[in-house]
């Protein structure tokens, strides 16, 4: 079925960064088939379905670079007690949720997503198997991740560091099952990656095997880096060098790499990462809650491409850019750079790039997957319409956002969700986020948590 979104304005997000006035999108399938002016582009097609797209934006669907949906169990907590959380928390509890609970968790993370303009995402956890089929289901564009480290942690927990033959064979195994599961599935609206967790918590002989693992399959791979001051002095007491350089004489540095985070890099770390065109993941918003930022001009500048995450507890794309914008220009005490449509290239063709498809999404281009969301431009944070661009990066609130498409159908039609039953959803998350988090207090009676929890609600 051919669908034209037309008379709005249309922020293309290509390479020229043009913005159409009075534009118009044509859809035809799972691809865009035509994007230009109004008038032109209804002639070519007097019988398709028309969206009236008067006083309204289209912009290319935003990818989100690194995110675990599961820590939206998480969320109103773990933001403001430190990083690594375990310093803190005996363990998070998202990793006491029962299967049905994850499936539930996942899903709400998908539906804030989507609600936030969210087109594809890259999700990294454990044991994705078990609720892949769920998001599948949203109709959201993925990429799928198993988590694996090989650390021993109990000795870990002693403050030394050991490694585990029988983690990383479980953790390469985990990686197969989801590969061989999920790779290319959904007429290829899912691609799966490879996922070392950390420097600190990964073997030389893990990474290896990760990066060979990746080769053999065609995939790309993924991991935390430079998080914290803790992973920077374990990796050097064990390694004898900085995490950038653990990772490069190991092999995992290049394009097909995503790093997220690179808050802790120095001036070496970022050559090297530049040099080998080693992708990362801006996740100014969980960075900034950590008080933290990572050099980005300082990377992009050096070589890398850079793309959007929001990382944990959120899945808010349009915050992720504005706090990406925000930081960079509070970090290097600057008033202009980056611009909001730097801020828009990264959390589009920026991520699309890391992902390895900036040939098929990233922005409205003719030929490219129809991804994509359309904003109500008449809002009086909005208006007057006269950059769109920076007006919706600077004030713009995921409740602008009225439709969602990805692969030409709708994940959400004038303001309603349309792949999966929102209310039930959050019902259903409420519980469940309360129920996981009662079981941490039960299995920790001795250790006092810095907050008060609420009772649970009634079923
Ligand atoms: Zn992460």
């Amino acid at each position: 079925m051919l669908t034209l979104i037309k008379n709005a304005t249309v922020i293309t997000g290509d390479a020229g960064r043009n913005v159409l006035y009075d534009g118009c999108v044509a859809v035809d399938g799972t691809r865009i088939v035509a994007v230009g002016p109004s008038s032109e582009v209804t002639d070519q097609y007097p019988d398709a379905q028309i969206v009236d797209g008067r006083g309204k934006a289209v912009f290319p669907g935003l990818v989100n670079a690194h995110t675990h949906l599961l820590a939206t169990t998480d969320r109103g907590i773990l933001e403001d007690f430190g990083f690594p959380t375990t310093l803190r928390f005996p363990e998070s509890a998202r990793s006491l949720l029962t299967p049905d609970e994850r499936n539930i968790m996942a899903l709400l993370g998908a539906v804030e997503a989507i609600r936030s303009g969210t087109t594809c995402l890259l999700e990294i956890s454990n044991d994705i198997p078990q609720y892949a089929e769920s998001l599948e289901g949203t109709g959201l564009r993925l990429a799928l991740a198993e988590n694996v480290n090989d650390i021993d942690d109990a000795v870990a927990q002693r403050g030394a560091f050991a490694y585990s033959a029988r983690k990383l064979d479980a953790g390469l195994l985990r990686s197969v099952d989801l590969i061989e599961g999920w790779h290319g599935r959904a007429d290829g609206r899912v691609q799966c990656l490879v996922a070392p967790h950390a420097p600190e918590n990964c073997s030389p002989e893990l990474l290896r095997g990760c990066r060979e693992l990746a080769e053999r399959y065609g995939t790309r791979y993924t991991i935390h880096l430079a998080q914290s001051h803790y992973e920077v002095e374990a990796v050097m007491r064990t390694r004898g060098v900085r995490p950038t350089q653990y990772l490069f004489a190991n092999g995992l540095l290049g394009p097909d790499l995503i790093a997220a985070h690179c808050r802790y890099v120095d001036a070496s770390e970022i050559a090297l990462l530049g040099q080998t065109g080693t992708g990362v993941s801006n996740n100014a918003a969980i960075a900034a809650r950590r008080g933290a930022a990572a050099p980005i001009k300082e990377l992009e500048a050096a070589g890398c491409p850079i793309g959007v995450g929001t990382d944990n507890m959120a899945e808010d794309m349009v915050e992720a850019m504005r706090a990406g914008l925000f930081l960079e220009r509070v970090r290097r005490n600057d008033q202009m750079d980056p611009q909001p449509e730097d801020v828009l290239e990264w959390g589009t063709r920026g991520g699309a790039r890391l992902l390895g498809m900036e040939g098929e999404i990233g922005s409205l281009e003719v030929g490219k997957k129809a991804d994509l969301f359309i904003i109500e431009a008449m809002r009086p944070h909005l208006v007057p319409s006269l950059r769109l661009v920076s007006a919706f990066i600077h004030n713009g609130q995921p409740a602008d956002i009225s439709d969602v498409m990805v692969d030409g159908q709708w994940l959400m039609r004038e303001g309603k969700l349309q792949t999966v039953d929102e209310d039930d959803i959050v019902r259903r998350a409420e519980r469940a986020g309360h129920a996981a988090w009662k079981r941490l207090v039960e299995r920790y009676p001795e250790v006092p948590l810095p907050v008060n929890l609420p009772p649970t609600p009634a079923s």
